[in-house]
Order: C-alpha cells, then structure tokens, then sequence
C-alpha cells in the first residue's frame, strides 16, 4: 500500500472493490505504473451478500492467484435446481451433465473481497486507500482524476483511466436505467437436509428466490436471495423469525426439509443500468460502473470480472505509448458488447417472463423448464452460458 500517489501514472484505477482489484492483479507483469485509488479507509468488505461464482470465473481467478486464498472457503455447486411456483416443470442441471467437478461455487462476499485484495495488495500497484475520487476528464493528451484524501484535494494524471466505482458515485454522459421497484432481501438460514451441494432458483410471480448452498455438503446452510416487491420489504426485513420463515416455506416449499433458522437480513434494491463507453478513449468502465443486473442466475460478479480480465489483456497486448489510444477503448468496447448485451438481457427477460403470471405464459414456462429437462444439448448449452456468459459457444 503506498502512502502517496505519485502525480502521473500509466493506468488509474478508480475503485479498488473486487472488479477493480481483479484488473490490477490481471496487469501484475505488465511493467505498467498502475495506481488504485479506493474510497474505503481498508480494503475490507463486510456486506451480507453470497456471490454464486460460474465455473470460468474460478478459471479467471485462478489465472489471477486468487483461487488459492479462496478455495477452502468456497463452496461448490454441483446441481442446480430451477422451478416456478404455481405452475408445472421443472430443471434440474448437473455438474455430471456438463462433465466439470461444479457447476460453479459460492462464496461469502468478504471471502471473495478477501482473496482480490490480497492480490491488489501485493501485484505491485499503488493502492491509495481513503482516496474518494470526484470527477475524472480527459483531454488528447492525458486523463486527469480528481480525489479527495484527508480533507485535501488532490490531482493524478494517467495515460489511461479505469472506472471500477460500482456506478454510484461518478455520473456517465449516457446510462441507461430500468428500476425493477424490488430489492434482494438476503439473509443466511439452516433447513432440515444436508445441502449436498444443491443450489436453487425458483421462480415466483413476485420474482425469483434463491437459495445457494454454503459450507462442506453435509451442511445444512444457505445464503437466501428472496426478490422482494418494493412495497414488501420492510414488513419482510420486520417479521419476527418464526414469521419470516413460514412466509419462506409457503413461498418455497420444503424441497430441502424445513427450514430452522435465519440470520440477518438485509435489503438491497435492484436495477438495471447500463453506461454507454464514455467519449472519452482514455476512460474505460467495467463491473458495475459499466452495468448493474438483477442478481437473478447470480451474473453481476462473473460479468464484471471477465470484464476485468479481458481489459487486462487488451492492455497486456497494448505498447504502452499507445495505452490512450482510441485504439484500446474501442477493441474492449467490441470485445466486451455482446457478453454484456447478452447477460443484461438475459437476466431482464428472466425476471419480465417469470413474474408475468398469465395462464398461457405460466404454461409455456412450464414446457420450456419440462423441455430443458429433457434434453440433454439443451442443458450443456444453457450450463455453458451460465459459466462462461453469453459470448461462449
Ligand atoms: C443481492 C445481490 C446478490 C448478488 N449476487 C450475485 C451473484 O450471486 N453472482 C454474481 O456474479 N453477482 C452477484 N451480484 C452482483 C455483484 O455483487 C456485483 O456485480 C459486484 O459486487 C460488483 O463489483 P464491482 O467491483 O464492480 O463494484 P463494487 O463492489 O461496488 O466496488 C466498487 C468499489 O469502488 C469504491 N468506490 C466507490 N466510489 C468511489 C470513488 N468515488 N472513489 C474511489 N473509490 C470508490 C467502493 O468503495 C468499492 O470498493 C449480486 C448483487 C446483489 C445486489
């Protein structure tokens, strides 16, 4: 960790969170100044959330080095099951199915932080902690972001800037954005069985519940991510456990026995947003500074860090005179469309089918889940998108 930024870098990154720490071990030998400049004092996370990880994002991180400080702690998903409430079909897809050892892995969102900071820590970037950054522009000939830091303003310059913010705090010159008018309300439970490495998605006309197994198989605990309307959620977040739980098991049903116990809750709300590239070709987004899904299919993470990774190996191929070039920005651009297109609208349409509760389309649901079922090159193909994202084939 530096104590000071120098006054010009190659690259800046704005937002030292997961997506950006992902960035800066990615560019550990590229020999390039790389400076993180992190609003938080410490580059810790604590946040209720559990994050499902796909199958090529321990791939990614494992490239990064970050696997290893995260393995013992992740727990793997080696069947998923999908259905809707109030209507027949249902999914079930396999690790077996798909020939990988998981179909993918969940882990505690501080865990997760844990293992990239780490990494952020020691890939030989600057990280400037307390360095909350308030506006960034650009000229032909360098970049400049403007932070605060122990009451001071302060000034870098770089060749190239990288927004990792999480899209709250730093506008974009055009964003689009859909507010479901829900939130996640999360919260860890116990239920009566083992998890045996079970993961679930059930689709309600409220929108979608999820429940992700954590800890060894024999365990008995699950993250839940019960979509909320927005009208409900502080009588959810107010009901007295007993209470809260009953409500689950009627929403649920007692798949995996009954439910014992809950933690914590909290409520997150939830939105799409998505930032067009700036103007700029010396400023870049990815992770959620570029867009923000439902968590529906557990996408938001899983797209940010392949962001995070194919950014990194545009500017590992990229000389670095050429680093603010319109060149770099416009190659990430392409390469990233039509994963990010893909994800947004796979998870919007997800929640827009689901929650419609119409007769005919609860019917349909239920032969499209029956045939996915079925058939076998369905299921590897939708496992596929599912691990790897929209772009894969
Ligand atoms: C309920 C819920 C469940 C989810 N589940 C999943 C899941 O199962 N799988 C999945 O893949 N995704 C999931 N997601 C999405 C996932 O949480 C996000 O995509 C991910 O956290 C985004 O990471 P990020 O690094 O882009 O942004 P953030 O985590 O928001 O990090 C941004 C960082 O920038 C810093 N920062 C902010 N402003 C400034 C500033 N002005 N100057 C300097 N630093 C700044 C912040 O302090 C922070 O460290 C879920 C989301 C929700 C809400």
């Amino acid at each position: 960790m530096a104590a000071e930024a120098p006054d010009h870098a190659d690259l800046v990154i704005v937002g030292g969170g997961p997506v950006g720490a992902a960035l800066a071990a990615g560019l550990e030998d590229s020999g390039l100044t790389v400076v993180a400049l992190e609003a938080r004092a410490r580059l810790e996370a604590p946040d209720p959330r559990a994050i499902a990880l796909a199958h090529g994002a321990r791939l990614i991180l494992e490239r990064l080095g970050a696997w290893q400080n995260l393995a013992g702690r992740a727990t793997p998903i080696t069947h998923i099951h999908v259905s809707q409430r109030g209507g027949l079909g249902r999914a079930e897809l396999s690790a077996a199915d798909v020939g990988v050892p998981a179909l993918g892995y969940v882990a505690e969102y501080g865990d997760l932080y844990a293992a990239l900071a780490t990494r952020l820590l020691d890939c030989g970037a600057d990280v400037i902690t307390g360095a909350r950054v308030e506006a960034v522009n650009a000229t032909s000939g360098y970049a400049a972001v403007r932070y605060r830091r122990d009451g001071a303003e302060r000034l870098i310059t770089a060749d190239l800037v990288v927004l990792s913010e999480g899209g709250r705090s730093l506008p974009a010159e055009l964003r689009q954005d859909k507010d479901y008018g829900q939130s996640a309300v999360v919260c860890p439970v116990r239920v009566e069985r083992p998890h045996a490495g079970r993961a679930y998605e059930r689709f309600t006309p409220d929108g979608p519940i999820a429940l992700l197994p954590l800890g060894a198989a024999d365990g008995h605990d699950y993250a839940l991510v019960w979509t909320t309307p927005g009208d409900q959620v502080e009588a959810r977040l107010g009901l007295s456990d007993d209470a809260f739980l009953a409500s689950l098991r009627a929403a649920f049903g007692d798949r995996q026995g009954r439910f014992l116990s809950a933690g914590a809750r909290a409520a997150f709300p939830l939105r799409l947003s998505l930032a067009a590239p700036s103007a700029s070709h010396r400023i870049v987004r990815v992770g959620n500074a570029a867009h923000v899904l439902h968590p529906v299919a557990g996408q938001g993470f899983n797209l940010g860090l392949r962001d995070a990774w194919k950014l990194a190996q545009t500017i590992l191929d990229t000389p670095r005179e050429r680093l603010g070039d319109a060149g770099l920005a416009r190659r990430h651009a392409d390469e990233r469309r039509l994963d990010v297109i893909g994800g947004s609208l796979m998870t919007d349409l997800l929640v827009e089918i689901f929650t419609d509760d119409r007769f005919l389309v609860r019917h349909a649901r239920g032969a499209a889940l029956a045939l996915l079922d079925l058939a076998p090159p369905l299921k590897r193909l939708f496992a596929r998108k599912m691990m790897f994202g929209a772009q894969s084939w």
